[in-house]
């Protein structure tokens, strides 16, 4: 059986504003309130894990051990299935560029770009699937954890089209859907996302 959250605060093991905002709202109706890891002055560990789950919780229990209190973290990217589900928890860092000195920062032209030019290596049939991944993972103060993993599956298109979203939306087109994630409305993308899969599955155990 697992571990429910009780009412009271809850660390959200991220440095970024936004999706602090994302999540906050999402949880505020079950009476939690949502502190950030950055407020709290917690350090950011390493994401070494070599799966979404591995570092989704190495981060939770890094923010749980820290703080003392319930932490909850998230780790996402998008596996493609004919790179074997690369870039997957490397998603971020395809974009990276680092090789210019002072340019560095994140190309996402360049990093959708990388993914299509190994596709096209690999010929005109190549499988075209590939999956956008979010974990969620909830790490309470004495070790115990639960983990609940989201899946938005669809294909890659060529070339990129739409100016919503973020990252690689504008090459990904979910399942059933002829349009990319970045030429839908942001509530459109939420229903059927990665992000609301592990939303709605961790909503089920933890409040359901
Ligand atoms: P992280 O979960 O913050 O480590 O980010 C993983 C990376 O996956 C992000 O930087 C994005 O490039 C990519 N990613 C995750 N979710 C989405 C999405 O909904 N659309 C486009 N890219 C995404």
């Amino acid at each position: 059986m697992t571990r429910r959250l009780g009412p009271g605060s809850l660390v959200i093991a991220t440095h970024n504003a936004g999706k602090l905002k994302e999540i906050a709202a999402l949880l505020e109706p079950y009476g939690l309130k949502c502190l950030s890891a950055g407020s709290l002055g917690l350090p950011e560990p390493a994401e070494t894990g070599t799966t979404f789950v591995q570092n989704a919780l190495l981060k939770a229990h890094a923010a749980a051990e820290a703080s003392g209190i319930v932490a909850l973290a998230d780790d996402s990217g998008l596996a493609v299935e004919a790179l074997g589900g690369r870039p997957g928890v490397y998603t971020a860092d395809w974009a990276e560029r680092q090789w210019f000195e002072g340019s560095a920062g994140r190309d996402w032209f360049m990093a959708m770009g990388k993914v299509e030019g190994m596709l096209q290596e690999r010929g005109p049939d190549v499988s075209r699937a590939a999956a956008f991944h979010c974990v969620l993972a909830l790490a309470w103060p004495d070790g115990e954890s639960a983990v609940y993993e989201g899946r938005a599956p669809g294909s890659l298109t060529w070339p990129p089209r739409g100016k919503l979203g973020f990252g690689y939306d504008p090459v990904f087109v979910p399942e059933g859907m002829q349009r990319t994630f970045a030429e839908l409305e942001p509530e459109e993308k939420h229903r059927i996302s990665h992000r609301a899969d592990a939303f709605a599955k961790l909503v089920a155990e933890q409040f359901g």
